[in-house]
């Protein structure tokens, strides 16, 4: 009988490749035929520490599990009921369809799916790739497999026809970009929040940072400003954003980079600025770089690993900060994500972002280049690369 192929993560570090049986569908379930599952910051702490800290009720690793939840397949079978249930836009899905798989599946009727819908902090929350362990039956709930288990309550998204994999690929990174700006778009007052041709300074151009630095782009920021200690990462933000580009190398301290910032920018600091380091400590510098009234996205500062400290009065009252924190996605921001993709493809070229491709059994490797300063968006799956 035929297997699929799942690379699991069964300790920290740990990853093996094991074989599952192919599940049976439900009317209210779907399974998707894998193309590609794009790692993110989330699978990186949750390999390397074990450990996922969005604060949601159950959101606790569960080994073993399968990586993955930046996801794009074919659908191989969708039940009867779920081809209309999943769907956002347009007609109910088919089998051969390409789609995105949402990463977070929320249940629709607790307070917080009630009134804030579509961001994930459903009191029932589950995740793929890290929450749903592969223990149990049907296995496949992260999107490394082979094949994918989708389970109900999941929205797919159609990706357009002529969209090569290596740009839908980014759609759940490029979603996380859009719902951040969306919300900064919200300006009670003149130059609050952010607007077209604004100044925008990204912390951190990893694959995250980058999706920010192309967003600012296709909303019209009229300069982007790229910080990251990776010459490798700042060329490709000189190449895919126009980005001026601020090395660590050369601005070793955080009173550099300000002065740096200040000097780009009529020495107002910028409108708007992005974290996207993983650092929290990073902050109080962040706060720095931006100008009086100005807007500052914190979409990075992962792990509580290290304090920060921030001037209460200085950084944040006196300057009128604008901060938000972005944690994930509305779920309309995948489809709104792919859409512009596919208006800027000619323009702006996305499938830079991919800088390596593994198979299924060489997940631990992609892991481990995924880590490292030298990698993009690195994906583990069967698409070309
Ligand atoms: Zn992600
Ligand atoms: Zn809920």
């Amino acid at each position: 009988m035929e297997k699929v192929l799942a690379p699991v993560l069964y300790a920290r570090r740990k990853i093996r490749t094991e074989t599952f049986p192919i599940p049976k569908v439900g009317p209210r379930e779907a399974l998707v035929k894998m193309v590609g599952a794009a790692i993110c910051g989330t699978d990186k702490h949750v390999f390397d520490k074990g450990e996922i800290r969005l604060g949601l009720p159950g959101d606790v690793v569960k080994f073993p599990v399968i990586l993955g939840h930046e996801n794009l397949g074919v659908i191989e079978e969708v039940g009867s009921d779920a081809s209309k249930e999943m769907v956002t836009e347009g007609g109910p899905l088919t089998s051969g369809e390409r789609v995105v798989i949402s990463a977070d599946i929320v249940c629709g009727t607790c307070y917080y799916c009630r009134n804030i819908f579509g961001f994930p902090w459903c009191l029932n929350h589950r995740s793929y790739g890290d929450v749903i362990s592969c223990k149990d039956p049907p296995h496949l709930f992260g999107g490394m497999a082979e094949k994918m288990f989708v389970l109900p309550g999941t929205f797919m998204f159609r990706v357009p026809r002529r969209m090569p994999d290596e740009i839908a690929v980014l759609t759940e990174q490029m979603a996380v970009a859009y719902g951040a700006f969306g919300r900064a778009f919200q300006n009670p007052n003149p130059k609050e929040g952010y607007s077209p041709a604004d100044a925008v300074v990204v912390q951190g151009v990893g694959p995250l940072g980058m999706c920010n630095a192309v967003m600012a782009r296709m909303l019209g920021a009229s300069k982007i400003i790229a910080i990251d200690k990776s010459p490798y990462r700042l060329k490709i933000a000189r190449s895919l954003c126009n980005a001026e580009t601020i090395d660590l190398a050369e601005h070793p301290r955080p009173e550099d980079r300000v002065e740096a910032v200040l000097s780009m920018t009529d020495r107002l600091g910028a409108d708007t600025v992005i974290e996207c380091t993983g650092f929290p400590h990073i902050i109080s510098e962040g706060l720095d770089l931006m100008r009086n009234g100005g807007t500052y996205l914190v979409e990075g500062a992962y792990s509580e690993d290290e304090g920060t400290t921030i001037s209460a009065s200085r950084q944040i009252l006196a300057k009128n900060a604008r901060i938000i924190g972005v944690s994930g996605m509305p779920f309309p921001a995948y489809s709104r994500a792919l859409k512009m993709m596919e208006s800027y493809r000619n323009a702006i070229h996305f499938e830079k972002l991919v800088s390596h491709v593994f198979a299924q059994e060489d997940a631990q490797e992609a892991m481990r280049i995924s880590m490292g300063l030298d990698s993009m968006k690195v994906v583990v799956g069967r698409m070309k690369g």
